[in-house]
């Protein structure tokens, strides 16, 4: 994998950075390359080392209800303070996450979820098809799964809220089909037996292996002629030109880079960047826990989300993954443990009978805005940059028609989706 210091920053052909190699950033920079752009993807890690690195590979084209909604106001007092709840607030860490949360509040009044399920629906819309044609285009359909996944009840109690979740979908044109339990057994062999019953999503689907596919996309990027700096960007200057056509310089620690055009991907760490260039955004994160069971043998089959646990367990080709868990505590505060330990419990109650060797833990930043929609287009003070983050649970989902969006946004095409609910300015 090349990864080499910009070589010419003059050498005629616009250049444009784009700052964060996770899958966001990536794709993007992979389909602008590909399309003959000059382009410098930036970022101090290894492409697809931080959230991008551990998620649970759902595509999750089936998610339009933003979790900003009156039925998570409603249900607030038991996510947050219940114990067993899949959220927590870390105690360090309350008095930093309340104006989000208001803004989360605000953001669940049901005009505007009304509004956010319809911005959620036109990304989603496109985000399988994207997907499968950003695999396919780099050679890496083999990491694409598109069998759709479970969803399960495990207790007959269930049952009625697993209809309603049907039917929710139904109206918005997004078919889900009920399986008797051992049907859904045979479709997810590890999943225990003895559930009251399941949905199947057939149009969803999973990658076996997250990591895998950044890491095989950047490898096409860099073969594409695409160029890899590791750096942190920790200052970005506008230049003024008296045309405001006068691109950026970027500095980081051990110099700068000139870029006529910026493509700002830096997930959960993309507000202070997003401030220099005029916006203030209020991101946060929303962190995330794994557990992979390295040694379980791979019986193949499709991702199960438990509806009454909150998580979803995935067959990859690294192992099985548990993952799940809203925790807001902030970029700086180191994992809580007993969080790793109710995934493990979570594991051995689904997959009773699997042997699960090895157990590797993980947690991720989700980056969140508290309307749960993503920014995706050019801060109105600057047509040079494009904003592309805040994709919180859906990143991998979206990456591709996120990264399609962006391009037609640099070749100064109409974009495939109306940007306008995902607009920086919009809080
Ligand atoms: C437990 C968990 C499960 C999930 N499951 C799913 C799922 O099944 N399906 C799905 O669609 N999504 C899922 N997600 C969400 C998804 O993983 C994220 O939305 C996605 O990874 C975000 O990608 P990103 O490229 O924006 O950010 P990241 O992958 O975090 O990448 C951002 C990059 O920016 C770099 N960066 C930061 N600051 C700078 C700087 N100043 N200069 C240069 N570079 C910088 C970082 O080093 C990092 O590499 C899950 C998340 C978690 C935590």
């Amino acid at each position: 994998m090349p990864e080499t210091e910009q070589r010419s920053i003059n050498s005629g052909k616009r250049m444009i950075a784009v700052i964060g190699a996770g899958i966001i950033g990536i794709s993007i920079a992979w389909r602008l390359a590909r399309s003959g752009e000059r382009v410098l993807l930036i970022d101090p890690l290894a492409p697809g080392s931080a959230t991008s690195f551990g998620n649970a590979g759902h595509i999750a084209s089936e998610q339009i209800f933003p979790l900003a909604s009156p039925e998570t106001m409603l249900a607030a007092p038991r996510l947050l303070f219940g114990r067993n709840s899949p959220m927590h607030i870390r105690p360090g860490y309350a008095h930093r996450i309340a104006p989000w949360l208001l803004k989360f509040a605000w953001a669940s009044r049901p005009s505007a979820y009304r509004r956010g399920i319809e911005a959620l629906l036109s990304l989603q819309r496109k985000s399988l098809e994207s997907m499968r044609a950003l695999c396919a285009d780099a050679g890496l359909s083999e990491l694409l799964r598109t069998q759709g996944h479970l969803v399960v009840a495990e207790s007959e109690k269930s049952l009625p809220a697993l209809d309603a979740k049907r039917l929710a979908l139904a109206r918005h044109g997004i078919e889900a089909v009920p399986l008797a339990p051992e049907e859904a057994v045979a479709r997810a062999p590890f999943l225990k037996r003895g559930i009251a019953g399941a949905l199947l999503l057939p149009r969803t689907g999973h990658v076996l292996n997250p990591h895998s596919l950044c890491t095989g996309l950047h490898q096409r990027y860099s073969e594409a002629g695409g160029q890899t700096l590791r750096a942190r960007i920790e200052r970005i200057e506008i230049l003024d030109n008296g045309g405001g056509d006068g691109g950026f310089v970027l500095w980081h620690e051990a110099g700068q880079i000139k870029a006529d055009k910026l493509v700002l991907a830096a997930g959960a760490w993309s507000a202070p960047l997003a401030r220099q260039l005029g916006h203030a955004v209020p991101l946060d994160t929303e962190r995330g826990y794994h557990v992979t069971a390295e040694g379980a043998p791979n019986l193949g089959g499709i991702a199960v989300e438990s509806h009454e646990r909150r998580i979803i367990v995935t067959p990859m080709d690294c192992g099985l993954r548990i993952t799940g868990i809203v925790e807001f505590g902030g970029l700086d505060l180191p994992p809580n443990p007993r969080r790793h330990e109710d995934l493990k419990r979570h594991l051995r109650e689904l997959a009773p009978e699997m042997e699960l060797g090895n157990l590797s833990e993980w947690m991720g930043f989700r980056p969140s805005l508290p309307d749960m929609l993503p920014v995706i287009g050019h801060p109105p003070a600057n047509p040079n940059a494009i904003f592309a983050f805040g994709h919180q649970h859906l990143g991998l989902t979206l990456s591709a028609i996120t990264a399609d969006i962006v391009s037609a946004l640099v070749a100064g095409r109409t974009p495939p989706v109306d940007l306008r609910p995902f607009r920086p300015d919009r809080f």
